[in-house]
C-alpha cells in the first residue's frame, strides 16, 4: 500500500482511533485522512505539481506528520528541514531542493523566505496561528475540511522518489537523500512491524525530531501497525519520565544522548518510571555502558539499532537481545544484504575481519540530489557504502568500530575517534567524552580527548592509565581536555569540528603523565 492506500484504510478501519499526538493536539484517522485530503487537493490544484518539492520547517507536531502524508498524496516531494541548521546551510538546502512551498510556524516565515531569491521565492505555508504573515497561506484554511477543496491526486508511485530528507552534514555538507515511499515503507514494516512486533495496541513516544529519517520512519510503521504515536515538542527527562509513568506507552525510541539523560535523571530522583517493554535507541553509536546502566535502572532491555538517512532508517536491530552487553547494534533486517569490504580495494574481508558495510535492499536510496559523483561513488552496482567500519561475530551480528570519514592519521596510522571514546566513557569520573584530530608538524595529527566531567574533577591520570593499557601506544591521546558539553547533533552525533570552537581546559597532556 502507498502511503495515501495506508490512510485511506486507516481511516475506514479504525476512523476514531489516534494515530499522531503532540503536546497539545492529536488527530484520529478519519481526521487525519479528511485533513490531509484538503491539504494535498488544495496545495496540488494551485501550488505544486507532480514531483515539486515542498519543504517542511515545523519542529515535533502534528501538522509536521500532516504536511508530509498531504506532500505525498499531492503527488509531490516532502523536504523536512532539520531545525537545528545554520541560516546558511537552510538556505543551501532550500536553494538546493528548488523548493515551491515551504510549510513552517510564523517564527521562522519570513527569515526562509528571505533566503530564496525573488524571482524563485517559495509560497509560505504558516502553521498555528491566527495572524497570517504578509502574503503567507493559512495551514488551517487549507486543511479545512468543511469547505470545498479538489480532490488530491493520490497517486504517487511506490517508487517514485518521495522525499529528499538531507543527512546531518555531520562530516560535510548536508547531502539530499532522494527516497522512494516503498524504501520507507519497506524499511519500516521489517524493522518495527516484523523484527520488534509493533501492532494496533502499541503506544509510542517519539522524542526523536520528525526531520530524521529514523523518526520518520517508525511514524510510517505507527501508520502501518494502525498504532498511536505521542510526537513529544521537544526532549526532557523529567518529561519522559513523567510520560512513562502513567504506564500507558510501549514503546519508547530516542537518540544515545536521551537515554543517558533518562538514566541520569532517574538516580538522581532515586526513582525510575517502569520502563516500556520496547526501547531502541539508534542514530549514532552508544556504548555497552549506557545499555548496561538503562537495563540496571528501567529494567527493561535497549535495544540498539543502526541506520542512516541513506538506509531509510534503522537497518540493524539487535533484537532478540541475547548478547546485550556488547556493543554489538545487531543483525541486518531480513531483506537486507550486508558486506564487509575493504576501504581501499571494494574486496570482501574475511570473516571476523573488520571492513566498510556496504548494504544492498528495498530501503537503499535512489541517489543524492544534484550530485552525480557522490551518488556515483556512494552506490556501487546497486550496494550502499556507508562510510562505516564494523566487523561482526559468528553469529552475523555487527559491530560499529568507527567512521572513515572521521579518521585520525597519526604519522601513518589509522585511529578511529570511536575506540579512544569507547575506552575513556567507561572511567567513572567522566560524563561524556569526544576524540578530534589536532594538526601537529612531525605527525600530520594527534587524537585530543575532549571530557566532561561526572559530578567533581576528572581523574586524568586514570585516563591515560586506561589509554595505555587498552590501546595501542599511538592511539594515547596527546592531551586530555576539559569542556562544559560535547556539542551533538540532533541525531545525537559529536559535531567534532565544533569541538575546538567550545570554551576547553587543558587538563593534561601524554608526556607529562608517562
Ligand atoms: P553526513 O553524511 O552529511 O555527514 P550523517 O551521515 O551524519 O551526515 P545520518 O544519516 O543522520 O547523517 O547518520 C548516519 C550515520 O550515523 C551512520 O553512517 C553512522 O556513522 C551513524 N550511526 C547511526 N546509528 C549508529 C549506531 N547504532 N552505531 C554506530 N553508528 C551509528
Amino acid at each position: 500500500m502507498t502511503i495515501s492506500q495506508l490512510v485511506l484504510s486507516n481511516a475506514a478501519v479504525r476512523g476514531d482511533r489516534i494515530a499522531f499526538k503532540d503536546d497539545d493536539r492529536a488527530v484520529d484517522h478519519r481526521q487525519l485522512e479528511r485533513r490531509t485530503r484538503s491539504l494535498a487537493g488544495r496545495l496540488g490544484a494551485e501550488w505544486l505539481q507532480p514531483g515539486d518539492r515542498a519543504a517542511i520547517l515545523l519542529g515535533n507536531r502534528v501538522e509536521a506528520m500532516e504536511s508530509y502524508i498531504a506532500i505525498a498524496r499531492a503527488g509531490a516531494v516532502g523536504v523536512p528541514l532539520n531545525s537545528l541548521l545554520s541560516d546558511a546551510e537552510l538556505s543551501y538546502v532550500l536553494q538546493d531542493s528548488e523548493c515551491r512551498v515551504i510549510i513552517t510556524d510564523r517564527a521562522n516565515a519570513e527569515r526562509l523566505r528571505r533566503m530564496v531569491p525573488g524571482d524563485r521565492a517559495p509560497e509560505v505555508v504558516v502553521v498555528g496561528d491566527a495572524r497570517m504573515p504578509e502574503g503567507a497561506l493559512s495551514f488551517e484554511s487549507l486543511a479545512d475540511v468543511e469547505a470545498p477543496a479538489p480532490p488530491p491526486r493520490d497517486d504517487l508511485a511506490l517508487d517514485d522518489v518521495a522525499w529528499i530528507f538531507y543527512s546531518s552534514g555531520t562530516t560535510g555538507r548536508p547531502k539530499g537523500v532522494l527516497s522512494s515511499q516503498r524504501s520507507y515503507l519497506w524499511s519500516a514494516s521489517a524493522s518495527y512491524l516484523s523484527v520488534l512486533g509493533l501492532s494496533e495496541a502499541d503506544r509510542v513516544l517519539l522524542p526523536i525530531p520528525l526531520y530524521h529519517a529514523f523518526a520518520y520512519s517508525l511514524c510510517v510503521g505507527v501508520l502501518q501497525a494502525g498504532a498511536t504515536a505521542h510526537i513529544m515538542t521537544g526532549f526532557d527527562p523529567d518529561g519522559v519520565a513523567a510520560l512513562l509513568d502513567t504506564g500507558s506507552y510501549t514503546f519508547l525510541a530516542g537518540v544515545p544522548t536521551m537515554f543517558h539523560h533518562l538514566v541520569t535523571a532517574a538516580r538522581r530522583r532515586d526513582a525510575a518510571p517502569a520502563g516500556p517493554p520496547i526501547c531502541i535507541v539508534a542514530g549514532a553509536p552508544s556504548s555497552s555502558e549506557l545499555r548496561r546502566s538503562w537495563e540496571e535502572t528501567f529494567h527493561v532491555p535497549l535495544v540498539d539499532g543502526y541506520g542512516a538517512t541513506e538506509l531509510c532508517g534503522v537497518a540493524t536491530l539487535n533484537w532478540p537481545a541475547e548478547n546485550r552487553t556488547d556493543e554489538s547494534c545487531g543483525l541486518p533486517l531480513r531483506g537486507l544484504d550486508v558486506r564487509l569490504t575493504d576501504p581501499d580495494t571494494g574486496a570482501e574481508v574475511p570473516p571476523s575481519g573488520e571492513g566498510e558495510m556496504w548494504f544492498s535492499g528495498p530501503s537503499v536510496m535512489s541517489g543524492y540530489h544534484n550530485l552525480p559523483e557522490e551518488t556515483a561513488t556512494t552506490l556501487v552496482d546497486g550496494w550502499y557504502r556507508t562510510g562505516d567500519l564494523a566487523r561482526t561475530d559468528r553469529s552475523g551480528r555487527l559491530t560499529v568500530t568507527g567512521r572513515i570519514r572521521e579518521i585520525i592519521i597519526r604519522g601513518g596510522e589509522n585511529i578511529y575517534p570511536a575506540e579512544i571514546e569507547h575506552v575513556i566513557a567507561r572511567i567513572p569520573s567522566v560524563a561524556d567524552v569526544a576524540v578530534a584530530a589536532k594538526d601537529h608538524e612531525e605527525l600530520g595529527q594527534v587524537p585530543v580527548a575532549f571530557v566532561v566531567a561526572e559530578g567533581g574533577a576528572i581523574n586524568v591520570q586514570a585516563v591515560f592509565d586506561a589509554c595505555r593499557t587498552q590501546l595501542a601506544a599511538f592511539k594515547v591521546p596527546s592531551e586530555i581536555r576539559q569542556v562544559d558539553v560535547v556539542p551533538r547533533s540532533g541525531s545525537g552525533k559529536i559535531l567534532r569540528r565544533q569541538l575546538w570552537e567550545s570554551p576547553t581546559r587543558l587538563l593534561g597532556t601524554a608526556d607529562a603523565s608517562d
